[in-house]
């Protein structure tokens, strides 16, 4: 098996990446662990598309989510896929959030977002249940596709170039020499090796000698849905200054359900999608690191403290009922829908990376923190990725 590039990991980052490279004629071996695409974080999530509004300026993540969004809805109505253009507002819960909310409209003015700040009665008009202490931001450009169908329109265009071949079910264990990559069917030869593995990346990276101080760690995101459906497009609150995360908010999903969520809730597996399922050999290491994050980072600190709890109905209601008009206790149902976020952490300085993380050695590149918001920028991302190889393939 001698194809020029392999790539692992059947995600939305390795099909983009895979798509992109074909585009250029080049002749790509996909390799996916499951039997079929999307199967983890790119097929389980809010499915949102970002529109550039929070990420720290000359971040990868904010040169690539603006485009993203344009390009990745272009993608999604050229496939004739459904898509909620209802826009988000993001609302605040009191005088101090106010002023966190202003911060973060200055943050996305800069970075090029179309965002408005709106008033109270202005909010009525887009999102009439959101409820906002003084102002709200609006962002029309802030949309909802479902992530599984994209997952399937990129997979058919992967295939339709005729140069990528697939296999799935397939797991990658490693690197065998400078062109080699061992698999569950045996070794691979490659001109250049891809790592796009998600929540696994830095467990492959260390084969390859990269990414010595990274880890992974998983965070699960639970979720619950609206009984009657009271928000037209997205909901969010200001993201709180001692979380990494969003937190949890309401999105109208083109099927017309109103999803609640995601927690982000220190997870003991990479997979661990249950209460117990998922839970593997790599628990009592996951403990052991999210034990001294605890004690060393005070961001991991506030999010593994404050969203277990949200396991609980009360305390999930508690955490979004601000937000939205005579929001009842009851009208949260269970969900079955989560997903894992692989965050990257620098071991060294105990902080998370925020940004998204690329790194080459050897004839390979391994993508190291494809976080949120990696779906929506998937598509320039997947260029930016094409502009790094380009050397290794002449
Ligand atoms: C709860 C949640 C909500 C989110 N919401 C949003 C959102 O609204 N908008 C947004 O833009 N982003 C969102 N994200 C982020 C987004 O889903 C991810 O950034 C993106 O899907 C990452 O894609 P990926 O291809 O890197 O990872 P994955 O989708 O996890 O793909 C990695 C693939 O590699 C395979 N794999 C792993 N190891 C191996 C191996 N050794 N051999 C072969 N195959 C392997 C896995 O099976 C998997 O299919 C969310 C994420 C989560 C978890």
């Amino acid at each position: 098996m001698g194809s020029q590039v392999v790539i692992c990991g059947g995600g939305v980052v390795g099909l983009t990446v895979a798509r992109r490279l074909a585009k250029e004629g080049m002749d790509v071996l996909l390799i996916e662990k499951e039997e079929d695409f999307g199967l983890h974080a790119s097929g389980r999530n809010s499915g949102v598309l970002h529109a550039g509004i929070y990420y720290a300026p000359d971040s990868l993540k904010a040169r690539f989510s603006i485009e993203g969004n344009r390009r990745m809805r272009e993608f999604v109505k050229e496939k004739g896929l459904p898509i909620n253009e209802h826009g988000k507002v993001i609302v605040a819960k009191d005088e101090e959030d106010l002023e966190r909310l202003l911060r973060l409209y200055d943050r996305a003015r800069r970075n090029g977002a179309k965002v408005f700040l709106i008033d109270e009665v202005e909010l009525k008009d887009v999102e009439p249940q959101a409820k906002t202490y003084e102002r709200a931001i609006f962002s029309p450009n802030t949309a909802v596709i479902n992530p599984q169908q994209v997952m399937e329109a990129l997979a058919e265009d992967v295939l339709s170039t005729g140069r990528v071949r697939v296999m799935l079910g397939v797991r990658c264990l490693g690197r065998v020499s400078s062109d080699k990559v061992k698999t569950t069917v045996g070794n691979v030869s490659y001109k250049l090796f891809i790592n796009a593995a998600g929540v696994y990346a830095d467990r492959l990276a260390h084969f390859w000698g990269v990414g010595f101080n990274y880890r992974i760690v998983p965070f699960k995101g639970t979720y619950r849905r609206l009984k009657d459906v009271k928000v037209l497009g997205n909901v969010y609150p200001v993201p709180h200054p001692k979380s990494p995360f969003l937190g949890v908010h309401f999105t109208h999903t083109p099927s017309g359900e109103v999803i609640v969520g995601p927690t982000a809730i220190p997870a003991f597996g990479r997979e661990h999608y249950g209460l117990l399922r998922g839970i593997d050999f790599e628990a009592p290491k996951i403990l052991l690191q999210d034990s001294i994050l605890l004690l060393t980072n005070p961001l991991f600190k506030y999010v593994a403290l404050r969203e277990p709890r949200k396991y609980v109905l009360r305390w999930f209601y508690e955490s979004c009922r601000w937000m939205v008009e005579d929001l009842k206790v009851s009208d949260l149902k269970k969900s079955d829908r989560v997903g894992i976020r692989a965050q990257l952490i620098d071991w060294k300085s105990k902080e998370l990376i925020m940004d998204f993380v690329v790194e080459k050695a050897e004839r390979s590149v391994h993508i190291l923190n494809a976080v949120s918001p990696a779906f929506t920028a998937s598509l320039p991302f997947a260029d930016h990725i094409f502009t790094m190889v380009k050397e290794y393939l002449n």
